[in-house]
């Protein structure tokens, strides 16, 4: 089945082509600038690319055409026309308690996704409005699928999800904790059951999502028991820009001695903070590795706040779960840094786990890295969450 993965965001719209029979990557790219002017990127495997060129785009439907434009040019295309696309799946932020699983786009789940705006409203409409131009350039013919970054945490029970306020935030508001990265964890959990050679059901799985946004995910029998993330993606360990958890108190205390308005203190825990407000050099861990080789305590001290943040998880996740069989590593930090997965990982003999040095030394494709002898094994995995988009789309469409 060939299957169109769209990533809608505001302004942009990530887009990815795939066979979900040999799980090819057909054809992928950016539209960019969405609403300003627009700029778009193409690439298809032998068949050439297109680099950031000025293609007019007034909305995500000009975006959405310009896609399928590409995908059927006669020099770089690789479909014949546009009936070949069977169907479309879309990446949604947010799903609230409503989604629990991928669905099939109808009138009534777009109710439904509407409804769901109070819980993202920086995320949802843009997911929403890239179905609607789906809908409108591709006819009604195509079956879309929405897949959720939260529909995998559903699962975590409520002694993990509720958080201590009074209980009618929860119950009228909606206020618990979602988790993100749901594809993601979802994933490299079925992966590494794979890789292990064990049903998934039998296994107690950490899953450790470290890039520029980070989360970890305790995983019980492929369900997913408990996750850093909360009501909202601040939540958890610190990240490139975010603050992660933080004592509530802080707010107010910052705003009254800074003059900040609420606005102004969620730009700084969202934007200024993570390793680049401790470090005040970068959000990106490379610049961060080089600082701190270099001598820059400040960039140091933020990847190892950073490190030792995700080491604790694994440890309380491990409670959480009366054990652990593996660790996974994946994204930008987790698949590309050994240094970091051995700052992580590398003490954790005490609980079963003993890191391979020479296995660790990988980076970007699966692997094992733990000693042949590790009670607890720990696997590199690179996500892929426009496969595992397309795939709960070709089962759903
Ligand atoms: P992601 O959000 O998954 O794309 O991950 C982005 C993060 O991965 C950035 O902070 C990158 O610096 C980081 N990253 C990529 N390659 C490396 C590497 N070799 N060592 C450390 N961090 C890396």
């Amino acid at each position: 089945m060939k299957v169109l993965v769209i990533n809608a965001g505001s302004s942009s719209l990530k887009y990815q082509l795939l066979d979900t029979g040999n799980q090819e990557v057909l054809a992928k790219g950016l539209c960019e600038r969405i609403g300003i002017d627009g700029k778009f990127t193409y690439k298809a495997p032998g068949k050439g690319a297109v680099d950031a060129a000025d293609v007019v785009m007034p909305t995500h439907s000009e975006a959405i055409q310009t896609v399928l434009n590409a995908l059927v040019d006669p020099d770089h295309g690789v479909i014949a026309s546009m009936s070949e696309i069977d169907a479309v799946g879309h990446r949604v932020v947010h799903g609230g308690e409503t989604f629990a699983n991928s669905v099939k786009i109808d009138d009534k789940v777009m109710a439904a996704l509407d409804e769901c705006i109070p819980l993202a409203p920086l995320h949802n409409p843009a997911n929403i409005t890239g179905i609607k131009a789906c809908a409108a350039v591709m006819g009604p013919n195509v079956p879309q699928v929405a897949v959720f970054d939260t529909a995998f945490h559903q699962t975590i029970p409520p002694v993990a999800y509720t958080y201590a306020l009074p209980y009618e935030y929860y119950e009228q508001d909606k206020v618990r904790r979602y988790g993100f990265h749901g594809t993601s964890h979802k994933y490299v959990s079925q992966r590494a059951a794979d890789m292990l050679g064990k049903p998934i059901d039998s296994l107690k799985l950490i899953s450790c999502h470290l890039g520029n946004g980070s989360s970890v995910t305790a995983i019980d029998g492929g369900k997913s028991v408990d996750t850093s993330m909360g009501f909202t993606p601040l939540a958890g360990v610190p990240m490139g820009t975010r603050s992660g958890d933080l004592d509530a108190g802080i707010l107010e205390y910052i705003m009254n001695k800074h003059n900040l308005d609420i606005t102004q203190m969620l730009n700084v825990l969202n934007k200024q903070s993570g390793v680049l407000g401790v470090s005040g050099v970068s959000s990106d861990f490379r610049d961060l590795s080089e600082a701190g080789e270099s001598g820059n305590q400040r960039a140091a001290l933020a990847v190892d706040m950073f490190n030792y943040s995700v080491k604790k998880l694994i440890g309380a996740y491990a409670a959480a779960m009366g054990g652990v069989d593996a660790i996974i590593f994946t994204a930008g930090v987790g698949e590309n840094s050994a240094e970091q997965r051995m700052a992580i990982a590398g003490q954790l003999e005490f609980m079963g786990v003993k890191l391979d040095p020479d296995a660790n030394n990988v980076r970007g494709k699966e692997a094992i890295i733990s000693a042949i002898d590790s009670k607890v094994k720990v696997l590199l995995i690179p996500t892929n969450e426009e496969l595992m988009i397309a795939l709960d789309t070709a089962e759903l469409a």
